[in-house]
């Protein structure tokens, strides 16, 4: 799988993909080391305190905590050896952010940090930037944030109003303008700042530090949730900035900011993850010691259910995170090999990766809320008190689903990224897949019996190729206008991508003994139940489209629903005992047992 999206069209082995089994002794150790962090200076504080951190009452503490992080290395986890950073790979940044979510929402402020408020200057600085800059971020003494958003423009964000002109003088670009909704904004020194030139078309982006004239910063904002994150509106009114401190080229900050964004995609998808695993360890937890009808309620079916539903949807997209997270790693030496700085090579490939890191984004961070909300119904009344902790992860869980881009505009992205691939760039041929598709539907149109796991992933993907083909072919441009239809495209590539990660995984875990037998098992049967959800989850929007798309042609629709059904019905397992078998070996271990 050299070229992001080329899996649709390949059948990939299971030596091609990385499995979070092979993590090295190295990097399970920086896990570790922040999940003992997150225990140590911020879950066991909050218990202690009985309450959450509060950005409106404890800035110290959480400008503290920061500092804290920047003593063990962690805010310098991407920033290169030389300015006193770890220069971690991308896989290990993403293993980070997974660990990260036992922070709560410090999780967000130590991702701004570490991800959109300083990898501009890592990727796009020059070298007086970055040893300006650098160092500082590093050690956690210098704060950054990000300044993108503003009221008027949010997932249209190269509308942004706030504008730079170059002073008489030449010496220093004046910035005009408003930002809102900035990420640890209310103590950072550093705030990487995206605004037009004069009348430019595109954004270009400068590092503005506080303490320069005409800059001010809002309020804390009062949120739902990640309470102990700041977020403020930040003004620019005569802003002087040194005109040495624009950032790559003029015009280049949109590029820049969808570069950047691509990143904080894999390592949002990384915190719901972890989210999602905390949730079912907590979930657990209770459902073992709680007594009702005088037994266990880890005992009742209905609970049953949750522990295997979070077990599977967690372990499965897991398996595509990392899958995703090594690729990119493997793309970058292969370009530093041919001869692109490491900056490049890092931005370039996890551009690559474009079209997997918004799947990600939107079905890791769906994961997270469902993992919490089931969790939380686990907990009955006590998922609704504020001792437990759980109505806070179910309240910070929700911001997942709408920054770096909201899940709307990532589903919308990965198809529009698919498109303008195969149809614009001739980057990505699905050619070889036409034949492919076409031989396999009329083999299982005649085909009886049921399918097996690995046909049943195929199908997956051929259900997904076989639609958007002849969708994408006779709409053309105008499916721009049917989102709907373009959203039940994403969830189908995305359940392909998930179940192929999955079963992969499986595949090299048994190959190669990865894992004892007893697990193995269970995992297989993880597998089955995700297949089965996500056959029928592919039928029902595969319908829709069909149902949307043929409305004056019952002929056609006719056709394509007997094609759409032929690939995904005919799997079909016991998920309930399945799910039973997941939740009992889960309650059996005591937490998340993957
Ligand atoms: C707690 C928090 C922290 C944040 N931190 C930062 C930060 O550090 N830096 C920063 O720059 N920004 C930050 N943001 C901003 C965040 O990235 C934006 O909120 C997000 O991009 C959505 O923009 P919006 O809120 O203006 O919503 P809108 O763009 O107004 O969207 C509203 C709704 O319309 C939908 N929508 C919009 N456009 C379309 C379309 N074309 N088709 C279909 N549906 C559409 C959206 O999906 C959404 O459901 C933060 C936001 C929050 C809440």
């Amino acid at each position: 799988m050299k070229q992001g999206g080329s899996w649709l069209s390949q059948r990939i082995a299971e030596g091609d993909v990385f499995v979070p089994e092979e993590f090295s002794e190295e990097q399970q150790m920086i896990r570790d080391s922040v999940i003992e962090f997150c225990i140590k200076e911020i879950q066991e504080p909050i218990k202690k305190r009985g309450r959450e951190l509060s950005a409106v009452k404890d800035l110290p503490e959480i400008i503290a905590l920061l500092e804290k992080a920047g003593e063990y290395g962690f805010c310098g986890v991407s920033i290169a050896e030389q300015y006193g950073g770890m220069d971690l790979d991308f896989n290990t940044g993403v293993l980070f952010a997974e660990a990260n979510a036992q922070g709560f929402s410090f999780a967000t402020t130590i991702g701004a940090q570490t991800s959109i408020g300083s990898l501009p200057i890592v990727f796009y600085g020059n070298e007086e930037q970055k040893a300006k800059y650098l160092p500082g971020i590093a050690s956690g003494q210098l704060k950054a944030s990000y300044c993108l958003t503003e009221p008027g423009a949010g997932s249209d964000a190269n509308s942004g109003k706030t504008t730079a002109r170059l002073t008489e003088d030449g010496k220093s670009y004046m910035i005009n303008g408003q930002k809102m909704w900035i990420t640890n904004g209310g103590f950072a020194d550093i705030f990487i700042v995206f605004a037009k030139i004069d009348n430019d078309k595109n954004l270009s982006a400068f590092i503005v530090e506080k303490s320069y004239p005409g800059l001010s910063t809002g309020a804390e904002e009062e949120k739902l949730g990640i309470k102990g994150s700041s977020t403020v509106q930040v003004f620019f009114n005569d802003c002087l900035v040194p005109k040495e401190n624009l950032l790559g080229e003029r015009g280049g900050g949109f590029k820049m900011a969808l570069n950047i964004l691509n990143t904080g995609r894999m390592k949002l998808a990384a915190g719901g993850i972890g989210g999602s695993k905390f949730a079912h360890t907590k979930a657990i937890e209770y459902a073992n010691q709680r007594v009702q009808f005088r037994e266990p309620i880890a005992n009742f079916g209905a609970i049953k259910h949750k522990l295997g539903e979070i077990a599977v949807k967690t372990w499965m997209h897991e398996s595509a995170l990392y899958r995703t997270g090594k690729q990119i790693d493997i793309k970058t030496q292969e370009l530093i090999a041919r001869g692109q700085s490491a900056s490049d090579a890092k931005i370039n490939a996890v551009r690559e990766y474009a079209i997997e890191a918004a799947l990600l984004k939107f079905t890791c961070s769906e994961v997270m809320d469902y993992s919490i909300d089931e969790a939380l119904q686990v907990y009955g009344g006590m998922g609704y008190a504020v001792e437990t902790g759980i109505e806070m992860g179910y309240r910070d869980s929700r911001i997942l689903r709408i920054y770096e881009g909201t899940n709307e505009i990532n589903r919308m992205l990965s198809q529009a990224e698919l498109g303008r691939r195969i149809a614009k760039t001739k980057e990505l041929s699905l050619r070889p897949a036409t034949k492919m598709v076409r031989d396999h539907i009329i083999k299982r149109i005649f085909l009886r019996g049921a399918d097996d796991e690995a046909t049943a992933v195929f199908n997956l993907k051929v259900a997904f190729l076989y639609l958007s083909g002849v969708v994408g072919r006779s709409m053309g441009k105008e499916l721009v206008r049917e989102q709907e239809i373009v959203m039940n495209m994403a969830d189908m590539m995305a359940v392909a991508y998930v179940a192929e990660s999955g079963w992969l995984r499986y595949n090299k875990l048994k190959e190669q003994q990865l894992v004892n037998q007893e697990t193995l098992e269970v995992l297989f049967k993880v597998n089955q139940v995700y297949l089965f959800n996500a056959l029928t989850s592919a039928q029902q929007w595969g319908k829709e489209i069909i149902y949307a798309f043929t409305e004056n042609n019952p002929r056609q629709r006719k056709r394509m629903m007997a094609r759409l059904n032929a690939l995904t019905t005919r799997y079909a397992v016991n998920a309930k005992n399945l799910r039973r078998d997941i939740a009992e070996y889960s309650c059996s271990k005591g937490s998340y047992p993957f």
